[in-house]
């Protein structure tokens, strides 16, 4: 309720000072030398008004100061003026239960200039003294001068960064160590789609959509919990002194009811959703990273999930990604080494019933583990990268292969080949020409190239796809939609694509001679194909009833095992060579 009425009123006055706080660093004259000699002990202690009682030696001579000038005054006044407001509010945090608070702050030397400190202050209740211990922040050594601004908080948001969150953590992990009672999260949160919203109402819009989640993790959060921005769209949750391991759950629980709200972002209503990733203490980590790695990892598996849910880090999650290590080691060398193998599905005429072309499917020649189906590492491929070369090499290699078959086989000079690609190479600004040298290298007309592309990575950037598909079509080169109805492309992108040829999944094909429903879903795509001028294949064709309706319907193509498997070159050109023989 709370929430609702804060993003109805846009009060976030504890965030916005901060922002502004940090917007613009002042410009501070720079520490003489990048290895400013460190004193030992940096040590302070304070009476319960925040004066300064007792001064180490070594704060003399940090800050060019005598004993005299320090004691007495108020500790308040020796830090900078922008970082005033962040130091009280620490220190008041203090209490009988939040016995120490770590951040970071800049103290005035006697010359004027400031030296950034990371500072860790705990509080004394018997005795009613606070002790200040600080030390010069490593990174301000290599980057003297460097406002703190711009070493420990996010420009944009205003939030800590990464370095910071990761200290804070290291910070938290260490007062377990000695205190077995203590439990803390980390959350880790990544907006859905968010590349969606960037690149369809533009980077300002996104800039504008961070900084509202960024508000709005902290208005849901205790101001004792760390929220920080990781990185790109990404945000962690440092949750410290939680009762058991359902508390995470009730505050991500809050975070997404506010987050489903539309938010506005001038005239647009954007409604967006995150995924979550949880790690708990009762891990054990040693080390911040490990920690927020886990997190990070659930993440990913919430938004693999479709987004907008949580998952929390286990174990079997941990050896998965360690068995995706291994493999991608392996697909570097298997690169380096050729492990790769273009194997080749016939597709069939369904008027003719005659072969029309192949489409080329990868296969890894694993040393160990044997044949590796591409559903196992294409997806590592993507994420690495490694999928472009792999890709180039793919698109090389098919149209080659069916250059030689044309020439070899002049009967059969149609026959088309047809290679899939990935989103990751959809989104390069020189696939085009990749494909136009490849065609003129190899000989290959256009005509009988087929690029297959998913609904999926379509959409990634839609209209920077649009362009491309529409580039290759000036090409003449054919286009097909792969996995047709599983994605989530609309209708009206449909008629905007120029794509010339439907893949119906084979999700539809299975129990097309059973089930009614699949039926008049084909049968409406069909029509729908009709009208927009597209062909229709349909993949995974295993029964001859199937084939049967999907003549019936006037279905063009079709693919699948009750023709062939996916098979050899050598396999593929003795069904090249027998074909029309039936
Ligand atoms: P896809 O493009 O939809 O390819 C069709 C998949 O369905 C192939 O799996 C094929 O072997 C399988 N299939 C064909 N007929 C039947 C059938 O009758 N029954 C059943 N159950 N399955 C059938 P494969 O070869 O394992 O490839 C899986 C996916 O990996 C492909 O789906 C494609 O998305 C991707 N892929 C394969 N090769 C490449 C490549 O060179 N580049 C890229 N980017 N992706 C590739
Ligand atoms: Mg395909
Ligand atoms: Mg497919």
């Amino acid at each position: 309720m709370g929430m609702k009425r804060l993003l109805r009123t846009r009060q976030f006055p504890r965030t916005e000072s901060i922002v502004q706080l940090y917007r613009k660093p002042p410009i501070l004259p720079p520490v003489e030398s990048a290895f400013f000699k460190l004193p030992d002990t940096l040590l302070m202690v304070l009476d319960p008004a925040w004066t300064v009682q007792l001064v180490s030696d070594a704060w003399c001579e940090i800050l060019g100061m005598r004993q005299e000038a320090l004691r007495w005054r108020p500790f308040i006044e020796l830090v900078h003026p922008d970082d005033q407001p962040d130091t009280i509010a620490r220190l008041a945090t203090l209490s009988e239960k939040l016995t120490t608070v770590r951040f970071a702050s800049r103290l005035q030397r006697v010359d004027g200039s400031y030296i950034s400190l990371t500072w860790n202050v705990s509080h004394d209740h018997t005795a009613g003294l606070l002790y200040a211990s600080a030390h010069e922040t490593a990174i301000n050594l290599q980057r003297a001068g460097a406002a703190l601004a711009d070493v420990f908080v996010d420009g944009l948001t205003g939030l800590p960064n990464r370095t910071l969150f990761v200290d804070r953590l290291e910070h938290t992990l260490l007062r377990m160590k000695r205190r077995k009672d203590l439990r803390c999260a980390v959350l880790y949160c990544g907006i859905d789609r968010f590349k969606v919203i960037n690149h369809s109402l533009g980077n300002r819009h996104g800039d504008m959509l961070l900084i509202k989640v960024a508000n709005l993790l902290r208005g849901t959060t205790r101001p004792t919990d760390t929220v920080a921005r990781l990185g790109g769209d990404e945000f962690g949750v440092l949750l410290e002194d939680i009762q058991d391991a359902s508390s995470p759950v009730r505050v991500l629980q809050r975070i997404q009811e506010a987050l489903v709200l539309p938010f506005s972002l001038h005239e647009h209503e954007v409604y967006t959703a995150a995924s979550y990733g949880i790690a708990l203490s009762e891990d054990h980590y040693a080390h911040p990273d490990d920690m927020i790695r886990d997190a990070n990892m659930a993440m990913l598996r919430a938004k693999q999930q479709g987004g907008g849910s949580y998952v929390a880090f286990n174990k079997g999650m941990h050896d998965e990604a360690m068995r995706r290590i291994g493999m991608e080691m392996d697909l570097h060398r298997a690169i380096e080494r050729q492990q790769f193998e273009a194997y080749y599905q016939p597709i069939m005429s369904l008027e003719s019933g005659r072969l029309s072309g192949f489409e080329a499917l990868v296969r890894w020649v694993h040393p160990e583990h044997g044949l590796i189906s591409p559903a196992d590492f294409i997806p590592v491929a993507e994420e690495t990268g490694l999928i472009v070369p792999l890709g180039q090499w793919m698109l090389r290699e098919a149209c080659r292969q069916m250059r030689a078959w044309q020439l070899q086989h002049p009967r059969h000079a149609d026959l088309t080949i047809s290679v899939n690609l990935s989103a990751r190479q959809l989104l390069r600004s020189d696939l085009a020409q990749e494909v136009r040298d490849t065609l003129q290298e190899t000989g290959l007309a256009p005509t009988h190239l087929k690029l297959e592309i998913t609904e999926s990575a379509m959409m990634e950037d839609a209209e920077r796809a649009i362009e491309l598909l529409q580039e290759l079509k000036r090409m003449q080169v054919q286009l097909l939609l792969d996995d047709f109805g599983t994605g989530y492309s609309s209708l009206s992108y449909l008629h905007r694509l120029p794509i010339d040829t439907l893949k119906v999944d084979r999700s539809f094909i299975k129990n097309l001679h059973e089930n009614v429903a699949d039926q008049s879903f084909v049968d409406t795509i069909v029509k729908l194909a009709r009208q927009l001028g597209k062909d229709v294949i349909c993949e995974g064709v295993e029964q001859v009833e199937q084939e049967t309706i999907l003549k019936s319907m006037g279905v063009e193509y079709s693919q699948g095992y009750l023709y062939s498997r996916p098979v050899t070159a050598n396999e593929a050109e003795m069904l090249i060579i027998t074909d029309g023989e039936r």
